[in-house]
């Protein structure tokens, strides 16, 4: 963890002004190593511990922030009850409760589910010959998935899912070794914002490690403090090497409140 970092955290936690605090994370590559299978992904066992901690601290609130359907976060997330989940980069939205989830229910027009159809149609015909390459199907988006894929492979498809998402999709994110397709206009900024909002949150720490994250990073405001997970240019104004790395500054975050 860098000094800067860290002097951002301890200012954080000694200003008891700045509460609630929001700490919201993403999950794949940022809290779970990222895995060549999706469904092999698991948080650190230190990452359960720390969020544990966190989510009992007073003021502050803890969310989860992914590209993953709600059904498939929430089995992954092993988080304690009351914890936010956004799923679906923002489309979808639950809290976890001691006897499930409570979760806002997405309702697609007839024009929306329509297309929907249409996009899981035309990805299986991308994926169709194509070794490594996959659709997943949300509620509100397909997925097309080239993580297992030749680089010879991976391209085109990606190229194909790109067009046809800027044909028949209301979004198109292009991320690490996939291409969603939404049917609603959703990110994770927005998403954050509005559980911001309603939280009356002065201050909110977001951890990604992803194209996506930066939709949240650009959201956030100057007093915000934002965590880049691994390389690449971003928004973030600090930086982490890898999950490892981000469990610790939480659990640095979790010593000192
Ligand atoms: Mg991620």
């Amino acid at each position: 963890m860098t000094d800067a970092l860290l002097t951002a955290l301890t200012a954080l936690a000694d200003d008891p002004a700045r509460r609630p605090l929001l700490v919201a994370l993403d999950f794949d590559g940022t809290l779970a190593p990222l895995q060549d299978d999706p469904s092999a992904s698991r948080i650190l066992p230190a990452g359960v511990e720390v969020l544990a901690r966190l989510a009992g601290t007073p003021g502050v609130a803890l969310a989860l922030v992914s590209g993953r359907a709600m059904h498939d976060l929430h089995v992954l997330a092993q988080v304690p009850a009351g914890t936010f989940l956004i799923g679906s980069h923002g489309a979808e939205r639950a809290r976890v409760t001691t006897f499930g989830l409570d979760r806002d229910v997405v309702q697609l027009t007839d024009e929306q589910a329509d297309r929907l159809a249409s996009l899981g149609a035309e990805a299986a015909r991308i994926a169709r010959g194509r070794d490594g390459v996959w659709v997943e199907t949300k509620p509100t988006a397909v997925v097309v998935h080239t993580r297992l894929a030749e680089a010879s492979v991976a391209e085109p498809a990606e190229q194909e899912a790109i067009a046809l998402g800027e044909r028949l999709g209301s979004g198109v994110l292009h991320g690490k070794d996939v291409v969603e397709i939404s049917v609603l206009r959703a990110s994770k900024g927005e998403a954050l914002t509005a559980l911001r909002d309603e939280l009356g949150a002065p201050v909110v720490l977001y951890a990604g490690d992803d194209v996506t994250d930066e939709h949240a990073f650009d959201a956030l405001l100057d007093a915000d403090l934002t965590v880049k997970v691994g390389h690449g240019t971003t928004a973030a104004r600090y930086r982490v090497d890898d999950p490892d790395a981000l469990v610790a500054a939480l659990a640095t975050l979790a010593d000192q409140l």
